[in-house]
């Protein structure tokens, strides 16, 4: 080493000076003493070292002048001259209060120059490496730039909750979110657990205490917040515990996320989800939600005091095709609005689909209240109702089904209200119906029958029975009437009556009837070539409403009586009176036609229906049949026969011939001989006869 590094004052061979040498070059500060007139007397090499000084000037009586000329040369002061830069330096390093200055190399060293004054006007510079210490600073100063400047951006508030102080930091952004001003702001947490939602407040505090405690790796809460105007926001608070070295939490940070938009949009979807979109009531859906939450208390309490009532509207389907779907819609919403009105509050009322609503009623006394609410509900609807230009009255059908212990899904209970509803809809619409368990028995039982009848033609389950008509005036048999039966597979015999009806509705009679109409006309060809006689035999076939109406039947019956080989003018077809009178235009219409094709018209039943003798003149019937209520009562009831002797009367005044039906005693055979009656039908003669028993009585050629 040359004595040119490190010297010191006693640095002059001796062990002392040695000593001191090696003492002040361990150092990590460098270390310089400089006399009065700043001349360099002592050094050590880091001092050289840390400003990275060319070794030229560790020297004894180095000038501090030179020393800093050479820095300001090197450009350490900045750009600008150098004689005066190193002056200024020189300067600045006696002038406090500024004892302490930063020195940047041209390496990027930050050296800490510390000066202290001497008594004899020397001065001690102490160099410090800073570099480190300088850049952890200045990243601390960044990072806190940066995190002031992102909790300003971001739209999340952020919180710091010293633990051991008590204190809660909040940022600008999250004060912001509830409207709170700076006044309005302690550091005391209080400012936010005080405004939770009591619903959220101890779910929030449990899982606080969880992750503070450890259990689990981060803080995470969703919960309502109240704002300074009392509205609340929805937030999902989320934070992480800073520990110390024993794992207890110390702090915990985080931030403040205001999901108030996210929860509206998820309660809109689910509300969208649950709700019928025209008239924003409940759909099917949600009402059985809350079916099942009532069936539910009512199980568990042991007490059910609720119904459900099911309204359909009444030709709905009408209003729709006359005035448009539009209206139709508009109709709807309306009506939904104001059965919504009539329920009245804690009331549901829905929408399930179609023209179809229902209300779920709580609190019903029993089934007298529960009927005379859903009349109320009836009575309302029918009030005219503002649709466009146009006051619509509609009317409505309501089933009802009370809570019973045997109901354990609310899908049963509306199955049976919607049942009841049928069966109200069925006895003439505009009506209330309670549900009764023989409802649900009758509906599966028409399905089952339904279905069988579907399959009934093609099995060849149906027989056609014949009875006898016989000719007052003979005594022998004129003709049959036909009459249908069904053998059911499992049922056995049905008679008409069972399921005529059903094919009426469900539109099997089309085919039935054809059937029926073709049977009997091939039959008769039959036994009029083998029994022949003079006049020829005729036979009835009964018609029904629906086929009445059917557009081509007139063009079907004369096709079934070409194909059979049959004669027009034997065949005589039965028609009820309320058959005619749901459309007196058209029956007009067709019977004209049947005329036309030399086909008779018998009016069955007569009596029973509307018995308007008014258009008995008007419609060209050829038979009149009088009804065995009448007959029955004929003898013995003097009221009865008169009626009879009446019908008779008139009939005979129209040109038609009378068949009276249900003769089942001699006494009742005698009195219509005497009233000059031309045909009788009934017991008395022989009952409904199968083709077998009917032939046989033709070859037998009784004479009564
Ligand atoms: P309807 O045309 O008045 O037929 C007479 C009904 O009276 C028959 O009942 C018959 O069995 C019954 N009857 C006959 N004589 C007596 C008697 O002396 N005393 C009593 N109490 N009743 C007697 P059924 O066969 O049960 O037919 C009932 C109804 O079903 C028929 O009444 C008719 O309207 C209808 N019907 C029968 N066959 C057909 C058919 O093929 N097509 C259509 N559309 N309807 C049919
Ligand atoms: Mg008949
Ligand atoms: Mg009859």
């Amino acid at each position: 080493m040359s004595s040119s590094q490190g010297l010191s004052p006693a640095d002059n061979g001796t062990s002392d000076g040695r000593l001191l040498k090696a003492a002040l070059d361990s150092l990590t500060q460098g270390f310089a003493v400089f006399d009065a007139e700043r001349r360099l007397q002592a050094w050590n090499a880091r001092f050289f070292d840390l400003l990275e000084l060319p070794d030229d000037l560790r020297r004894r009586g180095s000038g501090l002048a030179a020393l800093f000329l050479a820095l300001a040369e090197r450009g350490d002061f900045g750009p600008g001259d150098a004689g005066s830069a190193a002056a200024r330096e020189v300067e600045r390093l006696f002038q406090p209060p500024d004892p302490a200055h930063l020195h940047l190399t041209p390496g990027g060293q930050v050296v800490e120059r510390l000066v202290a004054p001497m008594a004899d006007g020397g001065f001690v510079v102490t160099l410090t490496d800073a570099t480190d210490r300088r850049r952890a600073e200045l990243r601390l100063i960044e990072s806190e730039e940066r995190y002031a400047l992102a909790s300003a951006g971001a739209n999340d508030g952020l919180w710091d909750w010293n633990l051991s102080t008590n204190r809660l930091y909040l940022s600008p952004r999250w004060k912001q979110m509830l409207a709170l001003s700076e006044e309005d702001v302690t550091e005391e947490p209080a400012v936010w657990l005080d405004r939770v939602h009591p619903d959220e407040i101890e779910r929030l505090s449990a899982l606080l205490e969880a992750h503070l405690a450890g259990h689990s790796p981060h803080f995470e809460c969703e919960h309502r917040i109240r704002r300074t105007d009392d509205a609340y926001l929805w937030v999902v608070a989320r934070g992480l515990a800073v520990r110390d070295g024993l794992g207890r939490a110390t702090r915990i940070a985080g931030s403040l996320t205001d999901v108030t938009e996210r929860k509206y949009q998820e309660a809109q979807a689910l509300h969208d989800a649950l709700h019928d979109p025209l008239t924003q009531l409940p759909n099917r859906a949600l009402f059985l939600d809350r079916v099942t939450q009532v069936l539910a208390r009512a199980k568990r309490s042991g007490r059910g005091r609720f119904a459900v009532l099911c309204l359909d509207l009444d030709r709905f389907k009408l209003v729709n095709d006359s005035l448009g779907h539009h209206q139709g819609d508009e109709l709807l919403a309306q009506v939904g609005r104001r059965l919504t009105a009539i329920a009245g509050q804690g009331q549901t009322v829905a929408r399930p689909g179609g023209d179809e609503f229902a209300v779920l009623v709580d609190d019903v006394a029993g089934p007298v209240e529960a009927r005379a609410l859903a009349e109320r509900l009836l009575v309302d609807l029918t009030k005219p109702i503002a649709v466009g230009d146009r006051q619509l009255v509609v009317t409505g059908s309501v089933g009802v089904a009370l809570y019973e212990p045997i109901y354990d899904r609310a899908d049963d209970m509306m199955r049976d209200a919607e049942l009841a509803m049928y069966r109200a809809k069925s006895l003439g619409k505009a009506r209330a119906e309670l549900f009764h368990p023989s409802l649900h028995t009758h509906a599966v039982h028409l399905l089952t029958l339904e279905n069988d009848l579907r399959q009934a033609i093609g099995r060849k389950e149906l027989q056609l029975f014949f009875q006898p008509i016989i000719s007052l005036k003979t005594g022998r048999v004129a003709g049959f009437e036909s009459l249908v039966r069904w053998r059911h597979p499992r049922r056995g015999l049905l008679g008409p009556l069972e399921f005529i009806t059903l094919a009426e509705e469900t539109g099997l009679i089309g085919q039935i009837g054809a059937w029926v109409l073709e049977e009997a006309c091939r039959r008769m060809r039959d036994w009029q070539a083998r029994f022949p006689s003079d006049p020829p035999l005729t036979v009835s076939v009964n018609l029904s409403i629906r086929q009445f109406n059917q557009i081509d039947l007139v063009t079907e019956i004369v096709e079934i009586l070409a194909r059979s080989g049959w004669r027009a003018g034997r065949l005589k077809l039965e028609l009820t009176e309320t058959a005619l009178m749901q459309n007196a235009a058209r029956a007009a219409h067709i019977l004209s036609q049947l005329k036309a094709a030399d086909i008779d018209v018998s009016l069955d039943d007569f009596g029973t229906g509307y018995s308007s003798l008014s258009y008995l003149h008007a419609l060209p019937f050829d038979t009149l049949k009088i009804d065995k209520s009448f007959v029955a009562g004929m003898v013995g009831e003097r009221s009865k026969l008169e009626i009879v002797r009446a019908i008779l009367l008139l009939a005979h005044n129209l040109k038609m011939d009378v068949v009276a039906e249900g003769v089942e005693t001699i006494e009742q055979l005698a009195q219509l001989r005497a009233l000059d009656c031309e045909y009788a039908q009934g017991y008395l003669f022989a009952p409904p006869l199968d083709a077998e028993a009917a032939e046989q009585l033709l070859g037998e050629n009784r004479k009564w």
